[in-house]
């Protein structure tokens, strides 16, 4: 039987992006827990009902490294969606509330992530276009899942912010609005993989800046990533001594999310475009296995980059000693 809304008790809340709100709910009947996400939709009828049949789709997705679908429906304005409980939520939180994740660890959530793509492009031809710490979930017997890929175009037409919250992993040939493939969701993992390695959004930090040109640019640049976020969204002002100059407006456009520095979504665009991909570092800090991992998710030219496939063959991936109890055991103390 199709599920419904009424079927559904709210116990908890789980959090909220962009796109919806994230509730933790209780399927009366069964007593079964599940994340309910409820989408705005400000659409027409038609367009939401077209929506909920593409989302369909998600009843066949059945795969270790996808977070189960359990039924979508429609509640006035809103998409709902009810897909299986993570009790520990996502990666971004987890690494904003417990710091770095240990490489060892960053090596098998890889590893999840690309046999959850490879599932969802030999079994189904879709690719994620979502990659992203706050998509990949892991519960406490170690599962590390992804979710929220792109079933419905329809539903990706029709959430309002969809650019915003997605575009600092977005690949370069995507920021230029080129054909993207799969390509662009190893982009897309290689820059999660960074960030959870180092505890913090990879791109711009003051070793990234060239002194080339000293105009009022790069003067803008360096007052606008000089003010640091705290993690709790408000930003911090640098120690740095003050300037004498006055302070210039503040931009008008949106800022960044990806959870770092106070670098306008364009500056940061640019900066994927025409910089050197992010590496991790300082260099030689983690094993040579993950520094190439990374380095070959983030080719620029999506034509050099790995699959899916290829990656899953690393020596990252093939010789990690990494098991499924030391899995458990992470998972269970990032409660
Ligand atoms: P964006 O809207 O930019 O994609 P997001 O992924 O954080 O950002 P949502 O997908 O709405 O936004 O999810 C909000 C939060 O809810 C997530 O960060 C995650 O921690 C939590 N969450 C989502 N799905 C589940 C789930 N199935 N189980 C447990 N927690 C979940
Ligand atoms: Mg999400």
């Amino acid at each position: 039987p199709e599920l419904r809304d009424d079927d559904l008790k709210v116990v908890g809340d789980l959090g909220a992006g962009n796109g919806g709100t994230v509730n933790k709910v209780l399927h009366k009947e069964t007593g079964l827990y599940m994340a309910k996400k409820l989408v705005l939709i400000d659409a027409k009828p038609a367009v939401r009902k077209q929506i909920l049949r593409e989302l369909q789709i998600m009843h066949h997705c059945s795969s270790e490294w996808i977070v189960s679908f359990y039924g979508a429906f429609l509640c006035d304005v809103h998409v709902g969606i009810c897909m299986e409980y993570m009790d520990r939520r996502s990666l971004d939180g987890i690494y904003k509330k417990h710091g770095a994740v240990p490489i060892d660890i960053v090596g098998k959530i890889s590893e999840a992530v690309l046999r959850g793509l490879t599932y969802l492009y030999d079994e189904h031809r879709i690719m994620h276009r979502d990659i992203k710490p706050s998509n990949i979930l892991v519960n406490s017997k170690g599962d590390i899942k992804i979710c929220d890929f792109g079933v419905s175009g329809e539903l990706i037409n029709s959430v309002a912010n969809t650019f915003v919250g997605t575009s600092t992993y977005m690949s370069p040939e995507r920021i230029q609005g080129g054909n993207y493939s799969v390509k662009s969701d190893i982009w897309s993992l290689g820059i999660s993989l960074i960030e959870l390695a180092l505890g913090r959004f990879p791109f711009m930090n003051d070793d990234d800046q060239d002194d080339s040109d000293n105009d009022s640019d790069l003067e803008e640049m360096r007052r606008t990533i000089t003010g640091r976020d705290d993690g709790q969204g408000r930003v911090v002002e640098d120690k740095k001594p003050k300037q004498d100059k006055p302070p210039k407006p503040p931009r008008q456009h949106q800022q960044a999310g990806g959870g770092g520095m106070n670098m306008s979504i364009l500056d940061l665009l640019q900066h994927i475009v025409n910089e050197p991909a992010p590496r991790l570092v300082p260099a030689g800090k983690y094993p040579v296995e993950a520094e190439q991992f990374v380095e070959d998710c983030l080719r620029k030219e999506p034509g050099e980059r790995k699959s899916p496939k290829e990656l899953l063959l690393y020596p990252w991936i093939v010789d990690s000693r990494v098991t499924k109890d030391d899995l458990e055991r992470w998972a269970i103390s990032v409660d």
